[in-house]
């Protein structure tokens, strides 16, 4: 076996204690039947509970299995992003902690890889044990991504994938701060194939997404790919105004011809408060472009490291003993 890095796994862990032992157990056993050289690279997300020192005992006991060990809670995606940035294989797998990813697939992926793919993504053919609110509301939103982008971005798929070296090149040099990686990929373009899964059940323990992060997630996906919903906006104006205009021409003439006033308060407020509600979604639109453009004008860094473990060629600010 030479050297080199073949593949490089990132997982992202946030509070992941119940799960990471057995994670690092069946990743461990897939990639040993590769009989080629690999890395694991745990991404710690600023977790609360042990997941960290497990992840120390088992840093301690395999040089193949690196950390990575932010200074807070900076997202799934940073964490993804950190991962790719610190790798060093041939190629890059992606792949969530909590087992719903069958690490066996990347066996496929590898295959697929091998035949010349620079991308080889997770389909989800299946989703086992997850609510009907996650199913509906993912399918829904794959759809309405697809449907606002030019950009080719398969349905139904996650971070779980392989990527080319030169993939991971190209993806580490886009210095934007929201990240929506999946889409990002699909934006670099190579040649790109899928395989096919049944996404399991959570091994242990809840999902680290509750709403709110996958509303964030949702909207960097919609803000980083597409300026339709400023386009939506400004259409629902001119349509807007020239109802305006109509209706200020009907209530004249009524007035004039007929003499009879058709507008009463109660109607005046209904299309008063339609009109504002209006107004505030297409500001709030504006303000979800403008919040992103000033993240960017900061220019800080997309996480922060406190800790590296196993290590080699960063720097040594970050290594330390265990
Ligand atoms: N995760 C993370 N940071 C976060 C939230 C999640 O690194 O702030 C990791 C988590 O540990 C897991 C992956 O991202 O490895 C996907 O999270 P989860 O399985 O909870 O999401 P779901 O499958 O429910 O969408
Ligand atoms: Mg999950």
């Amino acid at each position: 076996m030479n050297n080199k890095i073949m593949y490089s796994i990132v997982v992202p862990l946030y509070n992941e204690e119940l799960v990471v032992q057995e994670t690092y157990r069946r990743l461990k056993s897939v990639m040993d039947s590769t009989k080629e050289n690999y890395e694991i690279l745990f991404v710690n997300d600023g977790s609360k509970d042990k997941t960290v020192d497990l992840v120390y005992g088992i840093c301690r006991n395999d040089e193949k299995i690196k950390l990575i060990n932010f200074s807070r809670n900076f997202g799934h995606q940073a964490a993804i992003t950190a991962g790719m940035d610190m790798s060093s294989g041939a190629a890059v797998v992606v792949i969530d902690a909590d087992l719903q990813d069958p690490p066996e697939v990347i066996l496929d992926m590898i295959k697929k890889w091998k035949e010349g793919y620079e991308v080889v993504y997770g389909k989800r053919a299946k989703r086992e044990g997850e609510t009907f609110f996650k199913k509906f509301t993912a399918k829904a939103f794959y759809r309405l991504l697809k449907s606002m982008t030019t950009i080719d971005i398969p349905v139904d798929t996650g971070d779980f994938r392989l990527i080319d070296r030169k993939v991971c090149n190209a993806l580490i040099s886009l210095p934007e701060k929201n990240r929506y990686v999946r889409g990002l990929v699909s934006w670099v373009g190579y040649k790109q194939t899928c395989v096919e899964f049944v996404r399991q059940e959570r091994f242990a323990g809840e999902t680290k997404y509750p709403l709110k992060k996958m509303m964030k997630l949702a909207l960097d996906g919609i803000t980083s790919l597409s300026y339709k919903p400023l386009v939506i906006s400004g259409y629902l104006g001119v349509v807007t105004f020239i109802t305006g205009i109509f209706l200020t021409i009907g209530v004249v003439i009524n007035q004039l011809i007929n003499g009879k006033n058709i507008v009463n308060l109660p109607l005046i407020l209904a299309i008063n408060i339609t009109m504002f509600g209006l107004l505030l979604a297409c500001i709030g639109i504006m303000g979800q472009y403008i919040g992103r453009i000033f993240d960017e004008s900061k220019g800080r860094p997309i996480y922060i490291i406190d800790s590296t473990i196993n290590y080699k060629r960063v720097d040594k600010r970050y290594e330390i003993s265990c």
